[in-house]
């Protein structure tokens, strides 16, 4: 099929059915222009690296090289402690240091320990690449796939860094009849997955052909949103030869690549309010994390890099960029040709669910999908007003909370409250800011709410292990409903 024939068939499927889509969002500008047009570069090997040893969803790893141990690039320098945690791996060769804590984006300081390399360890990831036919997805068994991704480290790479291999793991009571491929990149600015859909879409495809073998499922989609009529045409391509793999094209709206959002539209599925993706028999990855599975399972590539995109106004040279895991921003920041003199707001991500950061010797971590510089006449256009009880935020939050009564109970401390609106069913997409027309910081108020229902929930845990046994743990803020 030639990519003509693709795109064709891809307007011809949006004029039959119309794509699909959730209820309520937003629809904030894409601004992807910057970068939409950036093949991806490799960044130049950095002198050092610092490795996070929690960057993932659960248990921090542990580590397992000492001081001044040398280590090659890939080398395993943690193992994983628990099931729902990853195990990491030297992004570049070099020796190690004490071990010493980072502050990851949203501002928890973890364990770390960096890498520093000699003259001669300077070297860049040189894989050889297996050409697609021989991709042999068959060769390989359920558990081999899952084994080869728990090995790698790999975790979710759209943003929340969940372990892999815990979602590819069959089991007879929960079975899974669909993967999804979450390709939408509803963030706006942020790219990276839409180069690694044109630039490797047969990586992407293994990776879901691995994936729904590894779970057992009977067919995998491939969710893209509408306005990425040339990733869905490379993706029509690449899957052209798998009967039981579709691309979606899906409507362009915010938060659509949310995993709530993404169900109802790409297969007409709601998970329930304390579920997950895998209560309603699917698994839902990122393409980005696709691509880095079947490199997992096909070549034994650790994941060690990952593709980022560097962009907004205030970034000299905005760019896609292939970087080592633990490189500091500050770096990533100096390869795009700097900030720009008007450069005022940092933000580790998207503008709509990224964090704003000051600190630029903060290390990129696997969970890290961009970066986005912001300047002044853009953040000014941020400050707070009074509430005008508008309900703008109401109508348009996915998931149905009421924000601005959830922002009222965390303002005055009332953390018990918030939860009772319903506080942590909110996936913090930010429509409810972006939507406030005082400009009211909503999904702040939503973090620091949950934030202060973690620690009455600790405190009350105390008190429970302090008075003896009975009291049930709470498992908020970790993976609700698994098993
Ligand atoms: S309350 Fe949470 S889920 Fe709802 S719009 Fe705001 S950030 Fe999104
Ligand atoms: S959108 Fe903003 S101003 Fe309107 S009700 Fe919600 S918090 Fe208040």
């Amino acid at each position: 099929m030639t990519a003509n024939a693709a795109s064709t068939s891809a307007t011809a499927s949006l004029k039959q059915k119309g794509p699909g889509t959730f209820r309520r969002g937003v629809h904030p500008p894409e601004n992807k222009a910057l970068t939409a047009d950036k093949a991806v570069k490799v960044l130049p090997n950095p002198v050092k690296v610092l490795i996070a040893l929690l960057q993932h969803t659960g248990r921090p790893a542990e580590l397992s090289v000492k001081p001044r141990d040398s280590v090659e690039l890939g080398q395993k320098i943690a193992e994983p402690t628990g099931l729902i945690s990853a195990a990491i791996h030297a992004s570049i060769a070099g020796k190690v240091g004490p071990l010493t804590t980072t502050v990851l984006p949203n501002g928890v300081r973890v364990p770390a320990v960096s890498i520093t390399a000699g003259e001669a360890d300077n070297q860049g990831p040189n894989w050889p690449s297996p050409k697609p036919e021989q991709f042999k997805v068959e060769n390989f068994l359920p558990e081999q796939i899952v084994a080869a991704v728990q090995e790698a480290g790999l975790v979710g790479l759209g943003g929340a860094a969940f372990p892999t291999h815990v979602k590819l793991m069959a089991n007879p009571e929960r079975p899974i009849d669909t993967v999804i491929l979450n390709g939408c990149e509803c963030e706006p600015y942020l790219t990276s997955d839409y180069r690694l859909m044109l630039e490797e879409p047969q990586w992407v495809v293994a990776g879901l052909r691995l994936a729904v073998k590894a779970t057992g499922a009977n067919r995998g989609l491939i969710a893209i949103e509408d306005n990425k009529p040339q990733a869905i045409a490379a993706m029509q391509i690449a899957a052209a030869d798998y009967p039981h793999l579709q691309v979606q094209s899906l409507q362009t709206k915010y938060p659509q690549g949310g995993e709530r959002s993404l169900l109802p539209a790409s297969v007409g599925r709601v998970i329930p309010t304390k579920g997950l993706p895998l209560h309603v028999g699917v698994v839902v990855l990122n393409v980005g994390t696709a691509a880095a599975l079947a490199k997992a399972v096909l070549r034994g590539a650790a994941l060690t890099h990952r593709v980022i995109t560097v962009t907004g106004e205030g970034i000299s040279e905005p760019a896609n960029l292939l970087v080592p895991i633990g490189v500091a921003l500050k770096e990533v920041l100096i390869n795009c040709g700097g900030l720009t003199e008007d450069a005022a707001k940092i933000i580790m991500g998207g503008t709509m669910m990224g964090n704003t950061v000051s600190d630029l010797e903060l290390p990129i971590t696997k969970g890290t999908s961009g970066v986005t510089v912001l300047t002044k006449s853009q953040v000014q256009t941020e400050i707070e007003r009074p509430c005008v009880r508008c309900a703008k935020c109401v109508d348009h939050c996915p998931i149905r909370l009421n924000p601005t009564s959830i922002a009222q109970a965390v303002k005055l401390d009332e953390f018990e409250l918030a939860g009772e609106l319903g506080l942590q069913a909110c996936v913090e997409c930010g429509s409810c800011a972006y939507i406030c027309p005082s400009r009211i910081p909503l999904v702040q108020y939503m973090r620091s709410g949950k934030a202060g229902l973690r620690k009455i929930e600790q405190s009350n845990s105390q008190i429970a292990v302090e008075s003896g046994p009975k009291a049930p743990m709470s498992c908020h803020g970790t993976m609700p409903g698994l098993k």
